[in-house]
Order: structure tokens, then C-alpha cells, then sequence
């Protein structure tokens, strides 16, 4: 047998060995963790609805009305009225054709992908697109190119380099960066090599667009430009589930191969009825948007000020990039002694060389909050950091 406890001693010594905190509460910028109370900036809760009242309420007459249990997967006898009320609400949010509820975004995208291509094919995929996109080029047995971060020129040659089925897949709003994929010259790429373009917004919804509807729409690109569109429900919707939007000859497709659809039991309809409820709000509120901008613009002056590296990004993830993992976990555990809580994310959901900070902004969080924020990373601030603030002055 495999010495697994030498290996997890050897991440331990890495500085890569990872813990679980038990938190308890609902979700929303003051937590508990460990039984002591903190100021998360690390959720994906940016527009603070995890908690929202009208989506609780909505969750909670879903229940008495319609019961808990999904009970059996989409095509037996579980796809309910209420996943269904929610497909036609993410069609008209993403101004799309048709939507597919899925249970997870994870499970959205390994659907999609090995239903899309298999043997034989060419999937061209985002070197930081996310693990879940990972996995289902994997799965899916094509042949799989990955091209430089957002590097279009190289991904041209490679599209021109490459006969047979070919699909680009990349996220919309990448998740440890915060930057948005270049969407406009994919599309046209993909139009040039007919190419089928896959776009994973998990982290673009609710955030980036007229009324949060995405970085694809932001773009100005059309479902012909970019056929399948993947969102979760889980971040800025603060339910839980994830979707693919496109036509309906495609979505049909899905509906007969994606596995991970398949062969899951559906998601609790009450579910569905609060994600509807959470896709009015998303719409129209325009005010949770302003001020989440106000808050990330405040904090990327003050940060970079104090002499942080932070990362080209507009949208609510803002990296502060560190490199080593031990020295990031050094500054995640500062911020903590001072009762603030932002994850140090290491190899290998980033790449070596590249371990960060990964704050998040939530439109629940208050400028006072910012300000704690801040404090806590001027009183922190690493020996190199400060030395950068003093070399910009
Ligand atoms: C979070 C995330 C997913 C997974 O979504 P879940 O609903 O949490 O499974 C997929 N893609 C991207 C880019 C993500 O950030």
C-alpha cells in the first residue's frame, strides 16, 4: 500500500497541507470560525444574498409547498415545475434561448465538456481555467491544448494547427484572478476556425454586465457567438445549483448526454424557488453593485498604497499576490489574529511561484468593514511589502 501519511507530512512541510474551519452561523461578512467570531473577506457571497430574508422566504414556502427531497434524477420523475420556472427565469436573465438547471457547477461543467467532445476532438483550454473544467477535459478523452493565460495568439496558431471538431472552453471572470477572458477575440477565433466557444461565468453573474448579467453579454456577444454559457447559483445568487444557457437544439443534446444531468438525483425544488426569487433580486438590484464597485475601488487604492501586489482585476476578486506559500500563509494568519479571515490559496489551485490572498468583496460588507481591512494589512504588511511602499514614494 501507498504511504498516504508520508505524503501528507510532506505537504504539511510544503506549507500546501490544507484545514477545514467549522463555521457556524449564516453566511455573511461576520462569522464564526472555531467558536471566535471574524470578518470574512473570502467568500463568493458578492452581492451578500446568502442570507437575504426574501430568499430564505422563498426557500421556506418552496418547502412547505412542494416538500424536501428531489426524490429521483430530471429524467425518471424528478424534474419538478419549480426547476423548470427557473430555466425559463435564467433564459430571460441571460437573454439566452433555454437554460439546463444543474445541481452543481462542477457537475455543469464535466456535463457539458465530455458530452460536447470526446475521442478524437479538440478542446483548447485557458492554462487557469478552473478545476472543474480541468476534469472534464479529462474525462471527456479528446485530445486537450492548453494555451497560455488568456494568450490569444498562441491559441490561433493552435486553431489553425488543428483539423476535426474543436472547443474552446475558458472562464469569464477567471477565479483567482479576478481578470475577464478576452471574449470578444475568442469569439472571433472560434467564428474564424469554426470552433464551438464555451464560456464558464460562475464568478461573472450577478457582478459584471448591465443588471449582473454577465461578462459574456458585457462583451456584447450573442448566443451565436458563444453557444453554451456555464453560471453557478452558488456564488453571487447566494443559492446554490448551476445552469448552462444556450439553444435549444444544444441544451436538448445535453438533456440525452451529459452524464453528470443524468444520473443525479434532482436538486430540492424549493431550491429552484428561491433561485428565481435570487435572480429577481440580482436584476434589480442596481444599488448592491454600485456599492460593492465603491468598495473594491477604495480598497485597490489603499492596498496598493501600502505597497501590495495586487492583480490587473475590476471585478470582486481582488488577489494580493504573495509567491511563497508559507509566507502567505504567514500574512493569512496575521489578518487572523486580528480577527480577519481571507484564505491563503496555494498550489495547487494556483500555479508554484504563485500563492496569494485571495480577497473577496461582498456587497454586505460595510466601508467601516473595509476600513478593518485595511487596517489589519497595514499592521501586517510583510517586510517587502513596506519596502515597496517606501521605493514608491
Ligand atoms: C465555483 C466554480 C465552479 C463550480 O461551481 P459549484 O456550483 O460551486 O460547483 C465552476 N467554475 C468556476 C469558474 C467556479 O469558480
Amino acid at each position: 500500500m501507498r504511504d498516504f501519511a508520508a505524503e501528507l507530512e510532506q505537504r504539511r512541510e510544503a506549507g500546501l497541507y490544507r484545514i477545514r474551519r467549522h463555521m457556524s452561523g449564516p453566511h455573511q461578512p461576520m462569522l464564526t470560525a472555531d467558536g471566535d467570531p471574524v470578518l470574512a473577506f473570502c467568500s463568493n457571497d458578492y452581492l451578500g444574498l446568502a442570507s437575504h430574508p426574501e430568499l430564505v422566504d422563498a426557500a421556506t414556502s418552496g418547502l412547505v409547498e412542494h416538500g424536501l427531497g428531489g426524490a429521483s434524477s430530471h429524467l425518471i420523475c424528478g424534474h419538478h415545475s419549480e426547476h423548470h420556472r427557473l430555466e425559463d427565469r435564467l433564459a430571460a436573465f441571460t437573454r439566452r434561448s433555454g437554460a439546463l438547471f444543474f445541481s452543481t457547477g462542477y457537475m455543469a461543467n464535466v456535463g457539458v465538456i465530455t458530452a460536447i467532445a470526446g475521442k478524437g476532438d479538440t478542446i483548447f483550454s485557458d492554462a487557469l481555467n478552473h478545476a472543474s473544467i480541468i476534469d472534464g477535459c479529462r474525462l471527456s478523452g479528446a485530445q486537450v491544448n492548453i494555451y497560455p493565460h488568456a494568450d490569444t495568439a498562441t491559441l490561433a496558431e493552435q486553431l489553425a494547427a488543428t483539423d476535426g471538431h474543436k472547443v474552446v472552453v475558458t472562464d469569464g471572470v477567471f477565479s483567482m484572478d479576478g481578470d475577464i477572458a478576452p471574449l470578444r477575440e475568442l469569439a472571433s477565433l472560434c467564428r474564424q476556425h469554426d470552433a464551438l466557444l464555451i464560456v464558464d461565468d460562475a464568478h461573472g453573474f450577478g457582478c459584471v454586465g448591465p443588471q449582473g448579467r454577465g461578462a459574456v453579454l458585457d462583451a456584447g456577444l450573442s448566443e451565436e457567438d458563444v453557444p453554451l454559457v456555464v453560471g453557478t447559483l452558488g456564488k453571487a445568487f447566494g443559492t446554490s445549483g448551476a445552469f448552462v444557457a444556450g439553444p435549444p437544439m444544444l441544451l436538448d443534446y445535453l438533456v440525452q448526454k451529459a452524464r453528470s444531468y443524468i444520473y443525479t438525483t434532482a436538486m430540492p425544488p424549493a431550491l429552484a424557488t428561491a433561485s428565481c426569487r435570487s435572480v429577481d433580486l440580482v436584476e434589480h438590484d442596481e444599488h448592491r453593485r454600485g456599492h460593492l464597485a465603491r468598495l473594491v475601488n477604495r480598497f485597490r487604492s489603499e492596498a496598493a498604497t501600502m505597497g501590495y501586489d495586487l492583480m490587473p482585476s475590476a471585478t470582486p476578486i481582488q488577489p494580493i499576490m504573495i509567491g511563497d506559500p508559507h509566507e502567505a500563509m504567514r500574512l493569512s494568519t496575521a489578518l487572523e489574529k486580528r480577527g480577519i479571515l481571507v484564505t491563503a490559496i496555494r498550489p495547487p489551485t494556483v500555479p508554484k511561484g504563485e500563492s496569494r490572498l485571495r480577497v473577496t468583496f461582498s456587497a454586505a460588507h460595510t466601508e467601516d468593514q473595509l476600513d478593518q481591512l485595511l487596517d489589519a494589512l497595514r499592521e501586517s504588511a510583510p517586510r517587502a511589502v513596506t519596502d515597496r511602499a517606501l521605493a514608491n514614494v
